[in-house]
């Protein structure tokens, strides 16, 4: 047995096998062969099992996002068999008697490059497919390579750290802990562990992953943040006994379903949930969420090979919003840049991405990409209860250009005789300190604010939310970030909009009452932690002096 001791950042125990994630660009190695026979017979078994992944990915996808969407991963299968992309690789191991690897990467990046120097936007965008179908096949060449269909039931992923496009590709289903070697509290990898209600513990060092090997049997202590690697019957017996009181207690939660989130001297609060897709929407419903307070809509384009269209975008937002019933549904346009990063987007690298090129700053000045999101919002507004929030707001003049681009894509839709709904709440995210700074400025333009404070305290505090070297630094209770929300609860109330917070302090049972005394209408967290907030709301006292 070797032990690990980490950050846990969901609480929960996890018992299962070590799948190592491998990232899928991993180094080539240029290796001389003797037999290159051999080499090409690889490179055929290979392809047929790329070939058959893409063909469950494409079943699943034309479930899920329809033919259109689907049909990107037909035109990945042919690529596959294409006759010159095939030739080239036999060449390069015919002429330079090199390993089948090598020879796909080098005719990727040659191919990659032909199609760059296109004219023609549509065969550019097809370097990007040559290089996925050319990843794929390199991680079929190399077994341990974690892909879409290869990792297996009760896997415990283990990785040095996880990059939100990463994350969004494993098999969720199968997936029951992540352990990272590295990575921060308030990483998006973090907080998907905690949308997901699984076990998660990060920053166990650099030496975990030497000592690991897939299959390894695994026991992850979300609370504690410890890590046993083929644990001993001991202590796998006093897991497997935390393992089931944790669940006795959630289970105990479970009664407080259908109760209301009122505390004991009467006032209410909504609780709801943050998710990141669709696939969410059961446990928000097991949950008892009073409505989706942050719906993370990158998601979908980090999900994507290319820009999600219109209608792929329609579809979700209309389930989604289905699903709840005319509960308040509230989707945070396209929030890409620093950790989130979308190959397709071809956004330059950044020595400060955080404070980047990224989210609303994006949209603004890519209005044709954003005016899509609008219309399929808008268009799927007529299917529930919706709010359009949009990220990272730090002036009255952005956000006047926003609404203006509202008004447009509105305006287009009537034209054209599409139904949208009236009644649609607009709200902006309070995350950074300008925001809340002018939030007297803002909060008339609006409906409501939602505080991000993943970002409002990084950016308050000076603490990079992706550097654990500073989490230190990071004081989550930090007078400053209550000031600020404070602050922003006081200007909407008094330009008559409401106020939530959707960052992950939202579920911080130690600030609740804090929150409640603030005026805080909303708390979003990710939808685990409702029942649990729930029992904490029903036991505060607000009209007892503090
Ligand atoms: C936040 O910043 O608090 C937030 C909710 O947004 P994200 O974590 O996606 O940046
Ligand atoms: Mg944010």
């Amino acid at each position: 047995m070797i032990k690990f001791k980490g950050k846990g950042v969901y609480g929960a125990v996890a018992i299962g096998r070590i799948s190592v994630f491998n990232r899928q660009e991993a180094q080539v190695r240029r290796i001389h062969i003797t037999d290159p026979e051999f080499e090409k017979n690889r490179i055929k078994e290979a392809e047929a099992i790329a070939i058959r992944q893409l063909k469950q990915i494409h079943e699943k996808a034309l479930k899920e996002v329809g033919e259109t969407n689907a049909q990107i991963f037909e035109i990945h299968m042919m690529m596959i068999e294409d006759d010159d992309y095939n030739e080239s690789i036999v060449n390069i191991i015919e002429n330079q008697l090199v390993n089948a690897e090598y020879a796909v990467a080098l005719t990727s990046d040659n191919f990659a490059k032909m199609f760059r120097s296109m004219d023609d936007a549509y065969m550019q965008a097809r370097a990007d497919d040559v290089r996925d179908i050319s990843n794929r096949i390199i991680s079929c060449l190399s077994d341990s390579v974690i892909t879409e269909g290869s990792v297996h039931d009760d896997a415990v992923i283990c990785a040095d750290d996880l990059a939100p496009s990463e994350t969004v590709s494993l098999d969720k289903e199968k997936v029951i802990a992540f352990v990272t070697a590295y990575g921060s509290q308030n990483s998006h990898t973090a907080i998907l562990a905690r949308n997901m209600n699984i076990a998660a513990v990060i920053g166990v060092g650099g030496k975990f992953l030497e000592s690991v090997r897939n299959g390894d049997i695994v026991a992850v202590d979300g609370y504690t943040g410890e890590v046993f690697v083929n644990p001993d019957s001991d202590v796998l017996d006093r897991l497997k006994a935390k393992k089931w009181e944790d669940h006795e207690k959630k289970a105990l939660l479970q009664k407080l379903r259908g109760k209301e989130n009122i505390t004991l001297d009467g006032r209410k609060v909504n609780i709801y949930a943050n998710i990141g897709g669709i696939d969410s929407i059961g446990s928000v419903l097991l949950n008892d969420a009073g409505g989706i307070g942050l719906f993370r809509s990158e998601f979908l384009y980090l999900e994507n090979s290319d820009y999600p269209t219109e209608e792929q975008q329609f579809t979700v937002y209309k389930r989604v919003l289905e699903s709840m019933g005319g509960k308040k549904v509230i989707i945070r346009t396209l929030d890409i840049g620093a950790d989130k990063q979308v190959d397709y987007f071809n956004l330059d690298k950044e020595e400060n991405p955080a404070l980047g090129y990224r989210a609303i700053r994006i949209c603004i000045d890519r209005p044709e990409i954003f005016a899509v999101q609008l219309k399929a919002l808008y268009r799927a507004s007529v299917y529930g209860n919706l709010g359009i929030m949009f990220p990272m707001i730090t002036s009255v003049s952005e956000l006047n250009k926003i609404l203006e681009i509202c008004g447009n894509v509105k305006n287009d839709l009537k034209s054209h005789g599409v139904d949208y709904s009236d009644e649609v709440e607009i709200g902006i995210m309070i995350e950074t300190p300008a925001a809340a700074i002018i939030s007297d400025r803002l909060a008339p333009m609006v409906d409501f604010f939602s505080v991000g404070t993943n970002d409002l305290i990084q950016y308050t505090l000076a603490c990079d939310r992706q550097n654990p070297r500073v989490e230190e630094f990071c004081d989550t209770h930090h007078e400053a970030v209550l000031r600020l929300i404070e602050m922003s609860a006081v200007n909407a109330h008094k330009n008559g909009a409401w106020i939530g917070i959707c960052g992950e302090l939202a579920a911080d049972t130690e600030l609740t009452e804090t929150f409640l005394r603030i005026g805080i209408d909303e708390l979003s967290v990710s939808p685990g932690y409702i029942l649990k907030l729930r029992d904490t709301v029903r036991n505060i006292d607000l009209s007892k002096n503090k």
